[in-house]
């Protein structure tokens, strides 16, 4: 059998969903260190250097490095004693920096005394902040770092975002003044392109895409590609977005996903995001059409598909009957999404399908959920649902081995394979905005090109070696 996603770790669309919003949380809160796709080969020539210089430099040199001999030129001549030591030491420690954790519930004057410092100087240092930072604004899990001379509090800095920091620092005598810092952020645009090796998660985020573009990517091919069956090794996807840099280059803050390819089983998609003169945004292919399928072919997120739509031995039953629907294996309560826009038809028992949602949509298509646990709030005959809407939950109602959702799409009356519904085509954009969907789409062509280009560039330039270096790498 050909491979599925194979990754152990993320078998299925809702657990990658999962790692994903976790990831999107933790990228937000640590503000980590990460490589950038444009930045890789600085960083191989920054490895590479640092291989050369700690693989043959250090071993067969034996003279001391530089630091060691400006620190023994600067060492008193005289003999030490070991009180002297310890005050030596003492003086190196005295400049120390602490990291405080803020609890539920918790104020900074509070967390301040009960780390050491006296209640008049927490009362100063918290007057202080308070001058330039909410104080109501704190939330559990916010760190302060403070710094100490000896015993005494010099200063206090706080981030409340990516942006902010905060500085309290020691004036004269026991005064404290307080500023906030706004972080200049550069804006700049990143295209990170590959194919999937191990899953589509790990490896446009090894790339340098950030968790909420990968977020945005799921939320765009949920409707088209079977996130369990349709990809494989070797799929290839590109995502080119704009990001926030910091004064060092760092990204610091994911923005807008710009234009998004990808291609399961060799079928490229290509989508560019395109706000209307109303404001909406939504992602469209070149013709205009929109990445939203008109019904959604997996109506549950994260369930597993345990039975396909055909032929099969009937599992209660036991003998060979036409399914004429698809299974999707999901705990009990998962929420059920409508398909589409339509009215409901009927929310309520139906024999052996147990609890039963059926609905009417355009163009002679009606979608059917059994055996569900229950019917959302407001669910009935008459009622008219929108796309992604709660409509009921997993369940095992009726003539069911355990919880699943059996799922069936009707096309003038007739049940079809509801994996087509992944071909027909979404919602073209509107007339009247075709010419200005044109002309962006030619403006983020024309960008994705030029930083095409810069990673060309960037492949093809030898890395930098350390002077003396050169030699080894020139031909003879
Ligand atoms: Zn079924």
């Amino acid at each position: 059998m050909t491979s599925r996603f194979p990754d152990p770790d993320l078998p299925d669309n809702r657990s990658l969903k999962a790692a994903v919003s976790q990831r999107v949380k933790a990228f937000f809160v640590m503000n980590n260190t990460r490589i950038y796709a444009d930045k890789r080969f600085y960083f191989l020539g920054a490895m590479a250097a640092s291989a050369l210089v700690l693989g043959f430099a250090l071993p067969d040199d034996k003279t001391p490095p530089p630091a060691a001999n400006a620190m023994a030129s600067v060492l008193p001549s005289f003999d030490l004693t070991r009180d002297d030591l310890f005050l030596e030491e003492g003086r190196f420690d005295a400049l120390s920096e602490t990291h405080l954790t803020l609890k539920s519930g918790q104020n900074l004057g509070p967390l301040l005394q009960q780390n050491g410092v006296s209640p008049q100087t927490a009362y100063k240092v918290t007057q202080a902040f308070g001058s330039v930072f909410d104080p109501r604004k704190l939330r559990a899990g916010q760190n302060f770092a403070l710094s100490f001379d000896g015993d005494t509090l010099t200063d206090l800095t706080f981030k409340p975002n990516v942006d902010t920091t905060v500085f309290v620092s020691r004036g004269d005598g026991d005064n404290f003044s307080a500023r906030q810092l706004t972080a200049e952020l550069k804006f700049d645009r990143m295209r990170v392109s590959g194919t999937i090796e191990n899953s589509l998660y790990l490896d446009a985020s090894r790339l340098g895409a950030p968790d909420k573009v990968i977020q945005q990517f799921a939320n765009i091919y949920e409707y088209s590609v079977d996130f369990q069956r349709d990809i494989r090794k070797g799929d290839a996807f590109e995502l080119f977005f704009e990001v926030s840099r910091d004064h060092n280059g760092k990204v610091v803050k994911a923005r807008n996903l710009l234009f998004t390819s990808f291609s399961p089983r060799g079928r490229t998609m290509d989508y560019y995001l395109f706000e209307d003169d109303k404001g909406r945004e939504n992602f469209y292919d070149a013709d205009g059409k929109t990445a939203k399928r008109k019904l959604r072919a997996t109506p549950v997120n994260g369930a597993r598909l345990s039975s396909t739509y055909g032929k099969r031995r009937h599992p209660v039953l036991g003998y060979r009957k036409m399914h004429k629907g698809v299974d999707f294996a999901a705990p009990r309560g998962t929420p059920i999404m409508a398909a589409g826009n339509g009215t409901v038809e009927r929310a309520n028992r139906f024999g052996s399908f147990g609890n039963y949602i059926k609905i009417r949509h355009s163009d002679g298509y009606q979608t059917a959920y059994a055996h569900l646990k229950g019917f959302a709030r407001g669910i009935k005959a008459g009622a008219y649902v929108t796309q992604d809407q709660i409509i009921g939950y997993v369940g095992t109602t009726g003539r069911s081995t355990g919880p699943h959702l059996h799922y069936e799409v009707h096309k003038n009356g007739r049940a079809i394979n509801p994996r087509t519904l992944n071909q027909l085509s979404g919602k073209p954009i509107a007339k009247k905005d075709r010419p200005a969907f044109d002309a962006r789409r030619k403006a983020v062509d024309a960008m994705r090109a030029d930083y095409a280009k810069a990673d060309l560039v960037a492949e093809a330039a030898p890395i930098a070696l350390p002077a003396g270096y050169g030699v080894l790498a020139a031909p003879n």
